[in-house]
This record gives C-alpha cells, structure tokens and sequence, in this order.
C-alpha cells in the first residue's frame, strides 16, 4: 500500500530544504495567493523603515528583517490586509561616503573635480546594485514583501513631499538660518545634527592631548590664570577665561591662580572668590597672530564651570565649542572661527594656516612650551563623538546653517507620543525625554547628492520655498529644460522668479539631513492629499526603472496612514522614529504609528561588536549556507529584544540541536504512521481528534490548546522570545512525556495516539510558521498531503478552551518526577536501577499518577504522605524576601536559622506574624541514612536508595534491553523486524525475565552460547 507520509531523513538538512521551498514557493505564487486570500480582510498597517542601500545583506540588518517578517507573517495567518512595501534608503552621506571610497576621493574638492554629474551617477549605481542584493538576500531569509514595487527615498515624488513638509514648515514661521556652533565632521565637510549623534559608535574612547596653560594676567605682574583644554585646535580662538563665582581661588607661589578644590594639598598666598576674578584681563595665547588682533581677553563668570577635572578655570573660544558659543552670546564676546569647513586654519592664524586641528595639536603644545606658557603636557582618555558615517573625530564650528525651531511643536509632540504603544514600554519614556530636550533640527548639510533644499533666498529679503515640482517648473526662469531629477547638479542650474521683487534667484546649494528622507514615507508612499492614483507613479526621478511602486491617492492614505506597528532599533528613537513623528505632527497633527517594537544590537557570540577588521563580522550569505534562515531566525526571535544580541554559528549549533527534538518527533509519526497505515483527518485540526481519547490523549490536546493561546497572546505582545519559549516547552512536553508514555500504543498502531500526536504536531507547526517558514512549511507539507496547499494559507489554529485541572495535575506530575530524578542523581544511581519506593508530600496525586511516576523512575511503589527528613533548613530566598520585609528581615532569618517557624500546606511557612510563600523560601530537605531526598515550590520527595538482589538484577537486564536496541539500529534494522538473540552463558540469570526482554527487543527467541563474550543478535 502507499505510504501516507514521505520518510524523513534522520536529520534536516537546512539550507537545501530551504532553497526548495523557496523554489516552491515561487512556482506557485504562495505569497501572492496569500494576498489574494487575505484582500478585502481586516487591515494592519505596517510600514518598513528604509534600508541604506549601499551595502549587501549583514546579519545585524537580518534581525530587524526578521522581526518585520514575523508579526506580518503572523498578522497574515490572522486574516489582515497588509502592504508590504520596502524601502530603501538612497541619499545622503550614507551613500556620499561609500561612493567616495570607491572612487577613491578624499575631500570635497575632489568631488567637484571629479563632476557632480557623474558622481550622482555613481551613486544611483550604487543604489541599483545595493537593492538588487539586498532583495536576493532578504528573499533567502525568507521575508515576504511586495519585491520590486519598494520606495527609493531618492525619487522626485519622496524629494516632492518632503520640499511640501518644508513649505508648511516655512509657512508655520519655523524654518530659519541659525548663525550657530554645531557639530562638524572635517572630512565630510559639514554640520550633523544632534540626533545624528546618538547613533551606535559615534562615541567612541580615545587618547586626546591634556594640556595645562598659563594665560598672563594683564594687571597683575608674575601672575597667571591656569587652564586646562583636551583640544589645543582651539586656543588660537581663546577669546576668554570663565570661573565658578561661587568657588574659592588661589594664587600659589609661583604666581598661578587656580580653583582651591582641585589642588588640596597646595598652599595658597592669597585666595578670593570666583565673583573677584571676574573682569581681569590677560593676555591671549596668540594675541600675536592677525586672527586675534583687537580682542581684550577677560575672565567671566559662568555656573557651568566643572570643579571635577582640570584647574576649575575654563578656556572659552566661541567659534570652537557650543557652550562656549551660548556662553559668548550671553557675555557679548567676539567670534573667532579658526578653521574652514575641512577643518583647516585659515591664513590669519599665521603659521598654522592650512594646518588640521589634528595636526595642530603637537606644534600648539610645542610653541607653548617655547614661550614657558606651557604648565604640563599629557594624554587624556575620554569618550569623544565621530562621525556616525566617516569615523573622523568632530569639531565644533560656527556657521550659518538651516534648522526648524521646535518649541511651537514640542508639545504636540509630546501629547502625540502619549497614544504610543511602545515594547518595551519604557522607551514611550526614552522618547518622551528626548522630545522634552531636543534643541532646534538642523536640516541641512553641505554635500552633494540628497535632498536639495528647495530655498531661494532673495537679496530682496524674501525667502522663496518651493513646495512642489509643479511650482519649479511654473516659476523657473532658467534651467528647466535640463532637470533629469530632483539632484544636484541638474537642481542648482534652475533659477526662479521671486515671488516679492520678481528678480531671479538661485537655490541655497545644501542638502537636507537624511532622516528627512525616511521621515516623510507614510506621507510619500500613502499618497497623502494626492487626487488621483498614479500607476507606477513611485518610479520618479531617480528611482525610474528601479522600482514599480504606484502612487495611491488621498483615499488610499486614508485607508493606511496611522501605521499599526513600525520596528526599528532602539537608536532610532532619536532618528527614524523621531523624524516620523515631528513630519506627520507638523502635517497632520497626529502620531504616525500606534505601535513600536524596538530592539538592541547584534554582537558576536563572544560578546563583541562585529568588525570587518576584527574578523568576526558574519556575512548573511555566509549564515543562509552554514546554519540556514531558520536557524537564524530562531537565534533573533529567541533573544529579548530589550538585550544586545550574541549571534554566531556555536549559538547556532545550538539551536539545531533543539531543533532536532521537533524534527525528530515528526519523523516518530511519519515511520510510525506509516508502519500503521495512518490516515489523517483533515477535520481534527478543527475540534480536536473526536475519539476515545485516553488521558494521555486528553491532557495533550489540552496542552496543545494551551500552546496556541499562550503563542497567540506572545505574538500579539511583540514578544518572540515567548513564542519561542513556549514552543520549545510545548516540545519537550509533546516529546519526554506523550511520545515517551505511549510508546508501546505507537508500536501496537493506536490509531487515537497517532491522531492525538498528528494534531499537536500539525498545530505546533502552524503556530510556529512566523517564526521558523522553511522548516514549518516542509513538514506541513510531509503531514498534512491533503490539507491547504501551504501552511500559510491554512489560517491561524483555533483557540479551544483548555482543561486547566489536567494540565496542573499532569505538571504536578512531571514536577514529581523532575524531583526523583534529582534524588537519583544526588545519590549516584543511574536511570537503569529500579528501585523499591519513592515517597512524596506535597503533591496532589490520583493514582493514576502515581503510576505513571512509577514507571518513569522505575519505583516499585510510589505512596503519598509526609517525608520523614532528618533536618529541614529553610534560608530566606534574599532577593524576594529583601524587599518585601525590609527591616524586619534580620529577625526573620535568625528564627529561620534557629528552627523557630512552623511548616504550612503547600510549601509556605509562618515565622512570627509573617507568611512565607513557597518562592520567598530556599528549603534544604537532607534525608535520612538509605533515602535520597530533593524538593521544590512545596513539593519533596524522599527516594529509597536501598538495593537488594531482585533489583539489582532487573539492571541487569535494562542494561541488556538498552544494548540490543542499540545494536537494532547499528544493524539498520526496521522498526518492525523481529530478531533472535544468543546471550553469552554468563548472563543466563538474565533470562529468569525471558518474556520481558522479548517483549522490549521484539525478540522471537534467546538462547544461550559459551564460546561467546557479547550478546549477538539476528534478524529472525
Ligand atoms: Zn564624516
Ligand atoms: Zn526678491
């Protein structure tokens, strides 16, 4: 007769099952068939956070990947409409930069050497093949998206968008030019923002230059101020000294004056307040160079001096530092900005000129010690910030960059993220500080290829914004018959007529930041305020023939727009997840998603960042070939995302291992099933098998009940690692306690065993599909031939009510015997030994039960009363206990140790007037002289250890039976073969259990031989 099941092989081999199932699934359009069932559906809105596309797939990228694909995965089997688009992120220094490398540019100016046109062209290129592989390699992990229609934040459409936010942004009176100090990365070139900051590894430990420096006081012959500065770049651009005025002063022997706190141990020949300082003047490190011509050096007062490190008086350059900025302003203390946008001098600071603040550093610390102005010189280790994208150390430097006043907004802000639900919840919180504290967004950068700020400053004074492409090309005067796309260079040839005076004005030529790129997607690809749908309307600009996406109208955006749920790294929230939020409160007044899951980062299995230097970085193609996509998806959906995750091929033999318990309980049924002619039936899956079920049978279905609820409420939370958690255990129970107990109904053919075990297998697998597609949808496939073509389109299991007593009776069961393993273990005697008697209290046990227990610790009695034990030490159980008692739990613990306390009913204790539960409690049972005892959560159980003849023997013979299974299998033989077996004539005792060791082996017939030292088996 045909087999209903396909064999398994004994172990899966997961990369090959996979490439076939991704083969599958494309040849019969699963995923669209999957669209198709669910359209028309309930809908959830998921929308995708861009993907730089400048790099191939990493497996720091593929955790983010995964958790998308699972809750969409997950949200599908539930029956909702969804979108699945993907983004790609295309623009800006992320691009910029990786483009540079590759063509071997160093410097802005050799960009502009090299031609702005052909660099755009680059970096589309660069765009093209990114997306091409990140498409393959997101397709192997498995993630279902609507491939080939993604958004480009390059196209004209996102550009357009983002050029409209901007208009009502300038209409609301938010958006100006700020003359500031900011953040500067000489390499790139320009300004980063605040948030641009708060990525992973911009702060980075580093060795600075830690020098002491005398400025001579103007009025006060021999006498010194003493500073302390990390960056000797600036003190060409010293401009003042500021004290603490609340602090003590003193002026030591040799003239310096220092803050009395930072020199204990010194003496002092005169001392004042800092307040009495304020207003002397000095005499500037280079007042001699041209640059500082004119500038009185003076001493002023300021709260935020730090009296923890250096001398507690404080060199101020307004131009080099953003405090000493806002402090200058407050003071009215002139401006010196000593270096241009690469970070060079400029020609007045004489022999620095053209010099990096780098290599300035050593030259400063040498000229200071030739004019003994230098105190001492050394090395300082501090955490310093670098650019998020070239790695260079930044500066500080004063220029006229664009921003969007955020004090109107922040309110708004605030109140919208108040209807988030953010997992884990306390980063609601983290948002919320940093909505409470962002300064002003600096929006534009000085590079080439991103957004081109649609600003057209006019000598008249009026500031012209372009909302639209239309608006270009209405206004423009010059230059529009050339414009390929919404980029520099084509962008900077349009002129524009302006809108007050009527001349012709010329675009500021900065880019915008790029998180204004991805912040504008729900508006962008919804179609917000759109009239009518565009099809193929995405593919604009520079994203033509990179992309299919069409662009819905305002009805559509409607439909979609909040999103349901947007995941992204914890980082984000000062970025991605901030950006959302600021563009769709400016434009609509409302938050952009309802639910965010964030999680951490990805380090090696040894616990460090990944490194392409440090040859630990794993490639995701590497992952797909050496442990598999679901293997890889497991070590991420296995991780709370609340900790950095340790991703690496050890982990991952890991998880195969457990994966094998799956796999191998499968592989029982389908040999089993098919050694029975078992049929399954399709409508099991939805009642539950309808037969005479055994309590075994009752308690798995049960069990199986339980695992779909428990699943279902861990998807809904965001919360893999509980799905995960719970599968496995699910598992374990399906495997060590129903395969293991009803073993000898599966050898017999038990038609309702193979029924109750097909159904918590076929459930099982549906529950865990999210998670693990390859391997789920394969054995859907093996044990359901007749069923929905794929697991996928079978639906979400239903969700029966469960038989809570069963499952608690049946826990206190394995509970029990978890414990009598403890007990053998602890006494050194290995599962083979039958024993005589097992004692347990504390348990409520039918006798049903207590047979099992028997059986599963080879007792021959098991009796339900009190544990008669020697000693009993109870100890509080600190980190439970601490809290909830306080004061009083030193009196406590005495009477604990002093036996003062009284044993309650289920594992609890009174000591005094307090109640101690079963887990503010560690119990010691030691038993007696012949008894091994363990205990637990109230449960002890006290084994009997004594042997006698009789049971010795019956080892024996285990032994026996365990070692011609064995050979079975070396043998290669069926499940179903039966055997003769000649033992050698010293083991004859063994045969007074003749029947037995036939009825464990399958064997027809044991004789005996003396010429033999090993039991020989044959096939009979
Ligand atoms: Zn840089
Ligand atoms: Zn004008």
């Amino acid at each position: 007769m045909e087999q209903v099941f396909a064999p398994l092989p004994p172990v899966p081999d997961h990369p090959r099952l996979e490439e076939e199932i991704l083969q599958w699934w494309e040849d019969e359009q699963v995923f669209q068939q999957l669209r198709d069932l669910n359209r028309g559906g309930p809908k959830w809105s998921f929308i995708d956070g861009p993907v730089t596309a400048n790099k191939t797939l990493g497996v720091h990228t593929a955790w983010g990947r995964t958790l998308k694909d699972v809750f969409q995965r997950y949200k599908a089997l539930r029956g909702f409409d969804q979108r699945y688009q993907n983004g790609f992120d295309c623009q800006g220094l992320w691009i910029e930069v990786g483009v540079e490398r590759q063509l071997g540019l160093n410097s802005k100016h050799e960009i502009e050497d090299y031609g702005l046109e052909k660099f755009a062209a680059k970096c589309r290129e660069v765009v093209a093949w990114s997306a091409a592989e990140l498409t393959r390699a997101c397709k192997r992990l498995g993630q279902w998206m609507d491939w080939g229609n993604d958004y480009f934040t390059f196209s004209d459409t996102n550009i357009e968008y983002i050029w409209r936010f901007l208009k009502v942004v300038d209409e609301k009176g938010w958006l100006f030019l700020g003359h500031r100090s900011t953040e500067w990365c000489p390499r790139c070139g320009t300004s980063l923002s605040q948030h641009e900051l708060s990525q992973a590894g911009v702060y980075q430990e580093r060795a600075d230059p830690s020098l002491f420096v005398r400025f001579p006081l103007l009025d006060r012959e021999r006498e010194y101020l003493v500073v302390w500065t990390t960056t000797p770049w600036t003190l060409p651009a010293n401009v003042a000294a500021a004290v603490d005025p609340e602090a003590e002063y003193g002026r030591r022997e040799n003239g310096e004056w220092v803050a009395l706190s930072r020199y204990p141990d010194a003496t002092f020949d005169e001392v004042l307040r800092g307040e009495q300082l304020v207003g002397w003047r000095y005499r500037g490190p280079y007042d001699h160079l041209p640059a500082a011509e004119g500038i009185e050096h003076r001493v002023v007062a300021w709260d935020e001096v730090s009296l923890e490190e250096g001398t507690g008086i404080v060199h101020i350059a307004p131009g080099a530092g953003q405090e000493d900025f806002d402090l200058g302003r407050r003071e009215g203390l002139p401006v010196l900005t000593p270096v241009d946008e690469a970070g060079r001098f400029y020609e007045d600071y004489g022999w620095l000129h053209g010099t990096s603040t780098g290599d300035a550093a050593d030259q400063i610390a040498g000229d200071l010690r030739e004019r003994a102005l230098l105190v001492e010189a050394g090395l300082y280790e501090h955490r310093y910030p670098h650019c998020w994208r070239c790695d260079t150390p930044l500066i500080w430097r004063v220029a006229d960059d664009w921003f969007i006043g955020v004090d109107e907004v922040r309110q708004p802000l605030l109140d919208a993220n108040a209807t988030v639900e953010w997992t884990p919840p306390h980063y609601g919180k983290r948002m919320d500080d940093w909505l409470r504290n962002m300064d002003d967004w600096n929006i534009s950068r000085r590079r080439f290829y991103g957004l081109p700020l649609p600003f057209y400053p006019c000598s008249c004074g009026q500031l012209n914004v372009i909302g639209s492409k239309a608006e270009l090309e209405e206004r423009a005067v010059e230059g529009i018959e050339q414009l390929e796309e919404l980029h520099r260079p084509w962008i900077d040839r349009v002129l524009i007529r302006c809108e007050s005076c009527g001349e012709s004005v010329k675009r500021v030529t900065e880019v915008g930041d790029v998180w204004l790129d991805a912040g504008i997607v729900p508006f962008s690809t919804l179609g917000w305020q759109n009239p009518e749908s565009i099809e193929g309307g995405y593919a604009t600009g520079a994203s033509r023939e990179l992309s299919h996406a069409d662009l819905p109208d305002h009805a559509y955006w409607e439909e979609w727009f909040p999103a349901d749920w947007v995941s992204e790294m914890r980082e984000q929230i000062r970025l991605w997840f901030y950006s959302l939020m600021f563009m769709s409160v400016a434009l609509t007044g409302r938050a952009p998603y309802r639910q965010v899951l964030t999680f951490e980062k990805l380090l090696d299995a040894e616990g460090r960042e990944m490194h392409g230097s440090w040859g630990n970085l794993i490639d995701a193609e590497e992952a797909f070939e050496r442990m598999g996509a679901d293997v890889m998806r497991w070590l991420y959906c296995q991780q709370p995302t609340t900790q950095n995750i340790r991703f690496g091929f050890a982990p991952a033999e890991e998880v195969k291992r457990r994966l094998l318990t799956l796999w191998n309980s499968v592989k029982f049924l389908v040999d089993y099933g098919n050694i029975g002619d078992f049929r399954p039936r399709l409508d099991d899956l939805e009642g539950g098998p309808d037969a005479e079920l055994q309590p075994l049978d009752r308690w798995l279905v049960a069990r199986t009940s339980q695992l779909v609820a428990d699943a279902s409420r861990a998807y809904e939370s965001f919360l893999t690692v509980e799905v995960v958690r719970s599968f496995e255990e699910f598992v374990g129970d399906l495997s060590n306690w129903y395969i293991r107990r009803s073993r000898r109904r599966f050898w017999d053919g038990d038609e309702v065993a193979l029924r109750t075990l097909w159904y918590a297998l076929v459930q099982g697998v549906r529950v865990v599909s999210p998670v693990m597609p390859f391997l789920a949808e394969h054995l859907w496939r093996k044990l359901v031939p007749d069923g929905a073509e794929s697991v996928f389109l079978a639906g979400w299991p239903e969700e029966r009510k469960q038989d809570e007593d069963l499952l608690r009776e049946i826990g206190e069961t394995r509970r029990v015997v978890r414990l009598g393993h403890i007990a053998r273990q602890s006494a050194g005697l290995k599962v083979r030994q039958p024993l005589r008697r097992l004692v347990v209290e504390g348990a409520r046990l039918s006798d049903e039960h207590a047979a099992e227990i028997r059986d599963e610790l080879r007792v021959k009695e098991v009796e339900l009363g009190p544990v008669e034990a020697t000693q009993l030490r109870v100890k509080p159980n600190l980190p439970v206990l601490g809290p909830k008692l306080g004061k009083e739990l030193g009196a406590v613990r005495v009477a604990l140790e002093t036996g003062e306390f009284e044993e309650l009913d289920g594992g609890s204790f009174r000591v005094g007037e307090h109640e101690l539960g079963p887990d503010e409690v560690l119990v010691e049972r030691t038993g007696k002289e012949g008894w091994s005892v363990a205990s637990a959560d109230g449960v002890t159980v006290a084994l009997d250890t004594v042997l006698d003849p009789e049971l010795e023997l019956e080892a024996l013979v285990l032994d026996l039976v365990h070692l011609i299974n064995a050979m079975r299998k070396e043998q290669g033989l069926e499940l179903t073969d039966r055997i003769r077996i000649t033992l050698p004539e010293t083991q004859k005792d063994l045969l007074q259990h003749e029947d037995w060791i036939k009825e464990e082996t399958l064997a027809v017939e044991i004789d005996t031989d003396g010429s033999l030292s090993e039991p020989q088996i044959v096939k009979a």
